[in-house]
C-alpha cells in the first residue's frame, strides 16, 4: 500500500499549517501536497493552549483557532485544505523514514514517498522520569503540548475548582498556565529550581515585577528545589508532591512543564544534527538536498548571531516554514533566512515582547512600578536584544527593528536617561 507526493510536510503543528498557505500561494497543484500528522484534527495555532483555551469564560475552542489567524492570515479549516487539493493525513504516526528511498512509513502500514520533504516535527513535553520521578501518568497530573494535553488539563481543571495545584517549572508554560489556573479561582505553587521565574530569559529584576504580581495572586513560589515524588491515593490519583528540600505540597491538580525535546529520532543517523535540532542551512535544507526542516525541530543559522541556533518559538516555526517553501518552489530567487529571534507572552493582563539575545549587560527604563517598562540588552558595545513589557504596536516595532540594527552604544547612561526614547527616535 503506498502513495506518491511531489511535497511531503512531516508533523501537523504550526509550521506545517504556515508551510501549507505558502505552498497556495507559490502555486501548488491539487494532488501534489500532503500533510502528515499525529494529531487528529488540521494544524492550528499551539500558543492558544496555553491562553484562550483555559479560560473560564467564552474559552478558545477549534475551528476558531486554526492556522493561520495568528498572524491575521486565512484560517485553514479541514474544507480549506480539500478545496485546495491538499491531503490532510491525520492521526496518523509516521513510524520510520528512509531518507535514501524517500519513503516514509505510517504506523498504519503506509509508505508515503516524496520529492521534498519537509519535517515539521515540533517537540515532545518532557516527562518527570527523565529526572527520575514516578507517576507523572496519573490522571491528575496534567503536561501541555497538545489539544489532547490542553483538554486533559481542562477537565482536571474544572474538577479542581477551590482546590490546590503545583506547577512543576518556571519557564513559559509554568508561568502561563499558572496565570491561567489563577482565573479559574485555584491556589497555585510553582515549583522550580532557579532563584527566580523565566531564568533562561528575565534578569532577577524583570522576574521580580511579575513574580510580585503573582504574589499577589496568591501564587507561592517555592524556588531552589525540585519535586523528589508524587504522593498517591490507592486509586493512583494523586494528592501531593514531596520536594528535595523535604517540604510537601497538597495538590489537587499537578501541572508539569520542564521543557521540550525536538522530535528528530526519525532521521537520527540519516541527517546531520546540531544543537539538539536537525541542521539545515539559510534555506532551511537539511544535510539531504531534498528534505527541509523547520519549526521548533530545525538548528538554523541566525544570521546576526553568526551561528546556529534552534529557537522554541512559534514566530520562528512560521516564518521558516513559509521560507523552506519559498527556497523548494523559487530557488533562484529566494534569499537566505535572515531572521531576528522574537519571543512574547500574555499573562493576566500583562504583554511582553522580546528581540535579539540577552547578552551582556542589562540597561533598565520606563516605570518598574507601573505598566511599562523595559530592559535593552549590550554586549561588546552593540546593543543586542530589547525587552518591553506593555508596549504600543509602533514601540514594539521600534525596538524590533532597531535590535536588528545592532546599533553601537558608546555611552550606557546615556541609553538608560533616554529609555524608549533611543529606539523611537532612529
Ligand atoms: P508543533 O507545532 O509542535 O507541531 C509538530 C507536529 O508534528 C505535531 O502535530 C505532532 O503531532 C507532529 N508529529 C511529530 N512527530 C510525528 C510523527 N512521527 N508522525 C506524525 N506526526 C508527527 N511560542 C511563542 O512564541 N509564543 C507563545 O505564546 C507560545 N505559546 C505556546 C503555548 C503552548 C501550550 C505550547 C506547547 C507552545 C507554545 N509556543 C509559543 C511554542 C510554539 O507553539 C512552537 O514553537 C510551535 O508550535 C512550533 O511549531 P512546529 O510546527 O515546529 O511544531
Ligand atoms: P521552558 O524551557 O520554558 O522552561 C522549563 C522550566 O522548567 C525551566 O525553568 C527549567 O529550569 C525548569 N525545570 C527543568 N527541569 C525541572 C525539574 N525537574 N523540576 C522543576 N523545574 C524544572 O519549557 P516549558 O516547559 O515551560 O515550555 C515548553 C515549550 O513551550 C517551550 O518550547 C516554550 O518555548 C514553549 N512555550 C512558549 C510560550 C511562549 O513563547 N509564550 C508559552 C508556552 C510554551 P532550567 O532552565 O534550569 O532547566
Amino acid at each position: 500500500m503506498g502513495r506518491a507526493f511531489v511535497y511531503v510536510i512531516l508533523g501537523g503543528g504550526v509550521a506545517a499549517g504556515y508551510a501549507a498557505l505558502e505552498f497556495t500561494k507559490k502555486g501548488v497543484s491539487h494532488g501534489e501536497l500532503c500533510i502528515i500528522s499525529q494529531e487528529p484534527v488540521a494544524p492550528y495555532e499551539r500558543p492558544a493552549l496555553s491562553k484562550g483555551f483555559l479560560l473560564p469564560e467564552a474559552p478558545a475552542r477549534l475551528p476558531a483557532f486554526h492556522t493561520c489567524v495568528g498572524a491575521n492570515e486565512e484560517r485553514l479549516t479541514p474544507k480549506w485544505y480539500k478545496e485546495h487539493g491538499i491531503e490532510l493525513i491525520l492521526g496518523t504516526r509516521v513510524k520510520t523514514a528512509d531518507i535514501r528511498r524517500k519513503t516514509l512509513l505510517t504506523a498504519a502500514g503506509e509508505t508515503i514517498s516524496y520529492r521534498f520533504l519537509i519535517i515539521a516535527t515540533g517537540a515532545r513535553a518532557l516527562k518527570l522520569e527523565e529526572f527520575g520521578v514516578s507517576g507523572s501518568d496519573a490522571e491528575n497530573v496534567c503536561h501541555l503540548r497538545d489539544l489532547a494535553d490542553a483538554t486533559k488539563l481542562v477537565d482536571v481543571m474544572q474538577a479542581s475548582t477551590g482546590g490546590n495545584a503545583v506547577v512543576i517549572g518556571g519557564g513559559y508554560i509554568g508561568m502561563e498556565v499558572a496565570a491561567s489556573l489563577v482565573i479559574n479561582k485555584i491556589n497555585v505553587s510553582m515549583v522550580f529550581p532557579e532563584p527566580h521565574c523565566m531564568g533562561r530569559l528575565f534578569t532577577p529584576k524583570i522576574a521580580s515585577y511579575y513574580e510580585e504580581f503573582y504574589k499577589s495572586k496568591g501564587v507561592n513560589f517555592v524556588k531552589g528545589t525540585v519535586m523528589s515524588s508524587f504522593v498517591f491515593t490507592p486509586e493512583g490519583k494523586v494528592t501531593g508532591v514531596n520536594l528535595k528540600d523535604g517540604s510537601y505540597l497538597p495538590a489537587d491538580l499537578v501541572v508539569v512543564g520542564i521543557g521540550i525535546r525536538p522530535n528528530t529520532s526519525l532521521f537520527e543517523g540519516q541527517l546531520t544534527l546540531e544543537k539538539g535540532g536537525i541542521k539545515v542551512n539559510s534555506r532551511l535544507q537539511t544535510s539531504n538536498s531534498s528534505v527541509y526542516a523547520v519549526g521548533d525541530v530545525a538548528s538554523f543559522p541566525v544570521k546576526i548571531f553568526g551561528e546556529i541556533r534552534r529557537l522554541e518559538h512559534v514566530d520562528a516555526a512560521r516564518k521558516s516554514a513559509r521560507h523552506a517553501v519559498a527556497a523548494i518552489m523559487e530557488p533562484d530567487t529566494t534569499p537566505e533566512f535572515d531572521y531576528l529571534p522574537f519571543f512574547y507572552s500574555r499573562i493576566f493582563s500583562f504583554s511582553w515582547q522580546f528581540y535579539g539575545e540577552n547578552l551582556g549587560e542589562a540597561i533598565y527604563f520606563g516605570d518598574f512600578s507601573g505598566t511599562s517598562f523595559g530592559a535593552y540588552w549590550v554586549h561588546k558595545g552593540h546593543l543586542v536584544g530589547s525587552f518591553l513589557e506593555g508596549g504600543s504596536k509602533e514601540e514594539y516595532d521600534a525596538i524590533a527593528n532597531v535590535t536588528r540594527l545592532r546599533p553601537p552604544i558608546n555611552d550606557l547612561s546615556e541609553l538608560e536617561r533616554l529609555g524608549l526614547g533611543f529606539v523611537m527616535a532612529l
